[in-house]
């Protein structure tokens, strides 16, 4: 994490008048407060015992199973005993990254110049530090032993992957033996229609896939899950003992609770609904007030990635724009080679989610205003 950025970051967010397109948090308004009090009322009553004790390190059994159901609705014929509950997405993929390069700040197994990671080039920055870690981003993509993808909904560009791309992809990892981390955080945020089959469900042999309930229901609980292929499956179980035993059992038991009360289908919809309308609310603010914007309208999840005309320095402008009253993500929080403070071209990272629609329009006329006063002054 770049410091300075990161300072300006905290900055924005502890100040209430600012017009926050930054961090891709899912909507408060969509969280399912009373519903989740009562959950946790009922797991600690009728549960407590199981809940408050130590549990086994693959999670509780019934969230497994509702896990594995769900992927099996979608094509991937998994079991319960496939699925490990982690502390979010996030830990599935620090467990995974483990199993495939090694451990951060040692010696990986395999050392980079032998494979690492083939990544997308703006990708998710938490699975970046995680591979950066390791020293395991790979130089050459076509020597990579490993892919970490987002096939059903990209972030930070809220895309989907093609056919032909997904075909590539899997006959690369049944020719060379590479694995592919499959990243499904945002799936079922699609706009239109359901999400795309899972490459789990075509290849169990080298993909390891990850998802959560981060951004369908609300990131507190920090529950998340990781399938791996089966003959992986005991040293998943070894690494997550040895982190941290096992996922919050208090959390699991309240969401293994909500879930059996709940119409998560319903509730997808209405999500799916919310951001859709949040994504043409600042699509439409875009056009409006940054018409240089070049921009592709995101298919699902919480943001649109943005090219403004010529170049910049990220945080300048991100500094600039705190002074408008608006926060966003720069470009380089996404790229392996981070240029926070280096001329480059400006992109950057607007998300919809977490500020109700009737103030993107605002956010982004005060970006614009950030962006213009900045060029203004460059100019002299
Ligand atoms: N993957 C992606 C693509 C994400 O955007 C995020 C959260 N920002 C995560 C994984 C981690 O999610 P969590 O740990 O909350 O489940």
């Amino acid at each position: 994490v770049d410091q300075e950025i990161d300072t300006l970051q905290r900055a924005c967010a502890a100040d209430p008048s600012i017009v926050s397109l930054a961090g891709g948090l899912p909507a408060c308004q969509l969280f399912p407060k009373a519903k989740i009090a009562a959950s946790a009322s009922r797991a600690v009553r009728r549960d407590g015992d199981r809940a408050l004790q130590y549990d086994w390190p693959e999670g509780r059994e019934g969230l497994r199973e509702w896990i594995s159901r769900r992927l099996a609705a979608r094509g991937a014929s998994v079991s319960k005993d496939d699925v490990i509950i982690t502390s979010g997405a996030q830990q599935a993929l620090s467990i995974a990254a483990h199993l495939l390069l090694g451990s951060a700040g040692g010696e990986p197994h395999r050392r980079a110049s032998e494979g690492g990671v083939a990544l997308d080039a703006e990708t998710y920055p938490g699975a970046l530090d995680i591979f950066k870690a390791r020293g395991a981003v790979a130089d050459d993509a076509r020597r990579a032993r490993c892919a970490y993808v987002m096939p059903a909904m990209s972030n930070p560009r809220g895309q989907v992957m093609s056919p032909a791309e997904r075909a590539g992809l899997l006959s690369w990892a049944a020719q060379t033996g590479g694995a592919i981390l499959e990243d499904d955080a945002y799936a079922e945020l699609v706009f239109d229609g359901e999400p795309p089959a899972p490459l789990l469900a075509q290849d169990r042999e080298h993909v390891f896939h990850v998802g959560t309930f981060s951004k369908t229901l609300c990131p507190g609980l920090r529950v998340g899950w990781l399938v791996m292929p089966p003959k992986m499956r005991a040293l998943a179980l070894e690494r997550k003992r040895l982190v941290d035993l096992q996922t919050n059992g208090l959390t699991q038991s309240i969401l293994e609770d909500f879930l059996a009360h709940d119409d998560f289908g319903q509730r997808l919809a209405a999500a799916r609904r919310y951001y859709a309308q949040g994504a043409e609310a600042l699509a439409r603010a875009l056009r409006r007030h940054l018409p240089e914007a070049e921009f592709n309208e995101p298919k699902g999840g919480f943001s649109i990635w943005v090219k403004l005309p010529g170049t910049g320095v990220d945080a300048e402008l991100l500094a600039e724009a705190a002074r408008h009253g608006v926060s966003f993500d720069p470009g380089s929080m996404f790229r392996v080679r981070s240029v926070a403070r280096s001329e480059s071209p400006i992109e950057l990272r607007l998300s919809y989610s977490n500020e109700p629609p009737r103030k993107l329009d605002d956010g982004v006329r005060r970006l614009a205003a950030a962006w213009r006063g900045l060029a203004r002054h460059r100019a002299h």
